[in-house]
């Protein structure tokens, strides 16, 4: 029985609720009064239920579908403006006990060499993200009780956060690790993490469980419990996902805003960040024999119904997408994409690069950070390395509370510009830096309340005389 409170995965996450959803859906999705009546509600920017957005996401109609993405660019505007905050993922170790069937690190994969990074080695990657100019990263690690216990996680944040190299600093660690123990996500929150990323995957049940027929990570409950888990440690920002193409895209949309509507049910906030991953190739996983796989279409169409269906929450990209694709959906909702990433063990680093191949997922996007902050000012963004909320303690709840007040607002707009100044005075080639002081000479006056703007200005100058990590 479906129950949004609930801490019974199979209750919250009903699979009888998904399917009569999804009935609804196909029912109604020519019904252009009842688009109509959602497309007002949804204008009101506090969001639409699974049901809603479910409608929304199946309708057939053209002009409708147009609608649908003018409005998901509207709220994209007025929520987040012109901005994009720019992460790197950080790859500690791929040894891994699962058997994902659409994972290159499952347990059973010989071919692929398998790493664990040192904490040294770990240092030189950080300082090779620094030096990038990356403030804010995502640190990834396989499911290995032996190889990958909570400590190492532990002892390599602590190792994260202490590199300081010439005006580098990693000021946002977020953690995309397996499900855990409440008392496991207790000590993660003690360590400083700024998001708890776990993608579900597959909300689907009977799918979730032939895609992972070994290890741990089999447990369906224990995995799509977790995010509960780590609320009651104390984790209050979570970030959710699904691997578009493991189930019909339908069911895991409906499924992911039902998880959502459950976060903010029982622990009265949402989600921090949804992800949107497609499968991609990589070793030993061929994503044509994933006979869910999306198109390009549908995907901006799931990007443009979440973004209505869940203003408030920032929306993630990877690299595992082209820039033309990107550059699409920046547009419909995405408000956070990574640059420059590199998805294996090691990667960043020229000492720890080998020519072997050990990527969690082959990389569309390759342009360097440079070339991607360049690229994202010219198509008319400001790039944004802001991470002052959760050093301010702005998260969870009360982030929710100043995010729907618009307030954040006030915040993130100078935020972003004095963090790209940092970029451009520390790491930016000519003409990126050329372009991006044009770019903030032109933000500034659109800073509309007088004193935030006067500081900003003071802030961009103590700047450029050699201070860093400013914040409002
Ligand atoms: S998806 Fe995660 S848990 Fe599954 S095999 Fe890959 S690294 Fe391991
Ligand atoms: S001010 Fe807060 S919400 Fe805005 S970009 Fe910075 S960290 Fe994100």
């Amino acid at each position: 029985m479906y129950d949004v409170k609930s801490l019974k995965a199979e209750e919250f996450i009903s699979d009888e609720e998904i399917k009569e959803t999804l009935k609804y859906a196909d029912e109604n999705k020519n019904n252009i009064e009842l688009i109509d009546k959602i497309l007002e509600k949804a204008k009101e920017r506090k969001g639409l239920s699974h049901r809603e957005a479910s409608v929304l996401l199946a309708c057939e109609l053209e002009d409708k579908n147009r609608e649908i993405n003018k409005l998901a660019e509207q709220i994209k505007k007025d929520f987040y403006g012109n901005r994009i905050v720019l992460f790197a993922p950080l790859y500690l170790s791929n040894y891994c006990v699962n058997g994902c069937i659409y994972c290159p690190y499952h347990a059973k994969n010989k071919d692929i060499p398998r790493k664990k990074m040192t904490q040294d080695e770990i240092k030189r990657e950080v300082i090779a993200l620094q030096d990038m100019g990356h403030k804010r990263i995502a640190i990834e690690t396989g499911e290995d009780p032996v190889n990958n216990p909570i400590e190492y996680v532990l002892e390599s944040l602590k190792t994260i956060y202490s590199v300081k190299h010439k005006n580098g600093a990693i000021r946002r660690a977020n953690v995309n690790i397996a499900a855990t123990t409440v008392e496991n996500y207790r000590k993660l929150k003690e360590a400083g993490i700024g998001t708890y990323i776990l993608f579900q995957e597959t909300y689907d049940k009977k799918r979730y469980e032939i895609l992972h027929p070994t290890g741990p990570k089999h447990n369906y409950d224990y995995h799509t419990e977790a995010m509960d888990r780590a609320m009651e440690g104390g984790i209050d920002d979570v970030g959710l996902g699904v691997l578009f193409g493991l189930s019909t895209y339908k069911y895991e949309f409906a499924g992911l805003l039902m998880h959502a509507e459950h976060l903010e049910a029982v622990h009265n906030v949402g989600p921090h960040t949804i992800s949107v991953p497609r499968i991609r190739k990589a070793n030993d996983i061929d994503p044509s024999s994933f006979e869910n796989g999306i198109d390009d279409d549908t995907f901006c169409k799931i990007v443009a119904c979440i973004r209505i269906a869940v203003p408030y929450t920032g929306m993630i990209c990877s690299t595992r997408e082209t820039k033309d694709i990107r550059a699409k959906v920046l547009h419909l909702g995405i408000s956070q994409i990574s640059g420059g990433s590199k998805t294996s063990v090691g990667g960043y680093d020229e000492q720890d690069y080998t020519e072997e191949d050990s990527s969690q997922f082959d990389v569309s996007d390759t342009r360097t950070l440079d070339e991607v902050m360049k690229w994202l000012m010219e198509i008319g963004y400001l790039p944004s390395f802001c991470t002052a909320c959760y050093r301010e303690g702005r998260t969870g709840e009360r982030f929710m509370e100043i995010c729907k007040s618009k307030q954040i607002q006030n915040c993130c707009h100078p935020n972003a510009i004095i963090t790209l100044k940092e970029y451009l005075e520390d790491y930016a080639s000519n003409s990126t830096k050329e372009v991006g002081e044009k770019l903030i000479q032109k933000e500034i006056p659109t800073l509309t309340n007088e004193k935030i703007q006067e500081k900003t200005k003071e802030i961009l100058n103590q700047i450029e005389h050699g201070e860093r990590d400013f914040r409002f």
